[in-house]
């Protein structure tokens, strides 16, 4: 039985921990930030194996230098994505023509090692300036959609957060919000009775969460995913392929179908993107487009994720199949299925 502020999201990001030396009797200072949550250390194992340990705890890995030479593609590594180029105003991305993403803050309840925005989370900013962000979607009104993401929005209060909701939400155009954040899986306590009754008065929400191994379904987790749910909000998962944490079909598979279980829709695997100090989680495409296939083959379809790459250069997501076409003619279109048999449909 844990204690009763265990339980309490403000005690948890108070006793976060953000120093390696409060784990490890090691002098090693580090190019990135560190924190983790209490409760995403209770999950950990004392084996350097352990899929939590590897997400959550710095490695002299994430110093060494890379060993591929991503200049000869053209592929600024400390912008792979090109988002300084998609952001017409500060904090807000608009790559594709009706949706945005607005940064709202810097921070997270946990520092990912692989996390993409590495740098951009160094910076210690609880709430970004969002005027020009808002001016920019009232001027565009083939915005749609504005996805809140960051940093993790929830580290926000939720007084903090409503204020950036109903702001959005007072523009006519505005038609869906969602919030990317990874509070159910490493700060489930967030997910509190104030939150959701706030939230549920600006349907519809959308939300996103990030689950990356089966491990981290605890019974927690769980509650928090059921508590937004159940507050009329459809919860989809992102997770990372990562060398040596998930690249497995077996563990993948368990991650899927567990999130079903909770009513939580499998939405992106993204393969890791190229940055500074990532290349030791990254893995083959192969590696994931193996995993689709054997998941196409023994489970349900919707526990199934889209398999997208963030293209290099600000190409944006590009979803990755195994090859189902093999042959495409004016008569007809030649397909394989997934035991990887051959059938010929007509075209019209
Ligand atoms: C991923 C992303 C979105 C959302 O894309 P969906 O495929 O609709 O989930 C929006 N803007 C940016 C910049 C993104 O990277
Ligand atoms: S929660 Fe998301 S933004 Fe924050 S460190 Fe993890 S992957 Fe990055």
């Amino acid at each position: 039985m844990k204690n009763k502020l265990w339980y309490d999201w403000k005690w948890q990001v108070q006793n976060s921990v953000t120093d390696i030396k409060q784990i490890l009797n090691q002098k090693v200072t580090y190019n990135y930030n560190m924190r983790v949550t209490p409760y995403y250390m209770s999950l950990m194992k004392d084996d350097d194996n352990c899929p939590i340990r590897k997400q959550a705890i710095p490695s002299h890995k994430e110093l060494e230098k890379n060993s591929i030479n991503y200049e000869k593609y053209g592929i600024d590594i400390t912008d792979s994505l090109c988002e300084k180029k998609y952001s017409p105003v500060s904090h807000l991305v608009h790559r594709y023509p009706d949706r945005v993403m607005i940064e709202v803050t810097n921070n997270c309840f946990m520092y990912c090692r692989f996390c993409t925005r590495k740098r951009l989370t160094k910076i210690d900013r609880k709430q970004n300036d969002l005027k020009s962000a808002y001016k920019y979607i009232r001027e565009n009104e083939n915005i749609r959609d504005v996805l809140l993401s960051g940093g993790d929005p929830l580290t926000l209060e939720d007084s903090q957060l409503e204020e950036i909701i109903s702001t959005l939400k007072e523009i006519k155009h505005i038609e869906i919000i969602r919030i990317g954040t990874r509070a159910p899986v490493v700060m489930p306590m967030r997910i509190t009775d104030e939150l959701t009754d706030m939230l549920r008065k600006y349907h519809p929400i959308w939300i996103n969460t990030h689950f990356n191994h089966p491990v981290e379904v605890t019974e927690q987790s769980q509650n928090a995913c059921e508590k937004l749910i159940n507050a009329g909000i459809p919860m989809g998962n992102q997770s990372v392929l990562l060398k040596e944490i998930n690249d497995n079909v077996e563990v993948y598979k368990e991650l899927c179908l567990k999130l079903v279980k909770m009513r939580v829709r499998p939405y992106y695997l993204y393969q890791c993107d190229i940055g500074e100090g990532l290349e030791h989680f990254r893995t083959n495409i192969k590696v994931g487009v193996n995993i689709i296939k054997e998941l196409r083959q023994n489970i349900t379809g919707f526990a199934i994720p889209a398999y997208v790459i963030d293209a290099p250069n600000g190409g944006g997501k590009i979803t990755i199949n195994p090859e189902n076409i093999v042959e495409w003619t004016e008569d007809y279109v030649k397909l394989k299925n997934y035991l990887g048999d051959e059938y010929y449909y007509p075209e019209i």
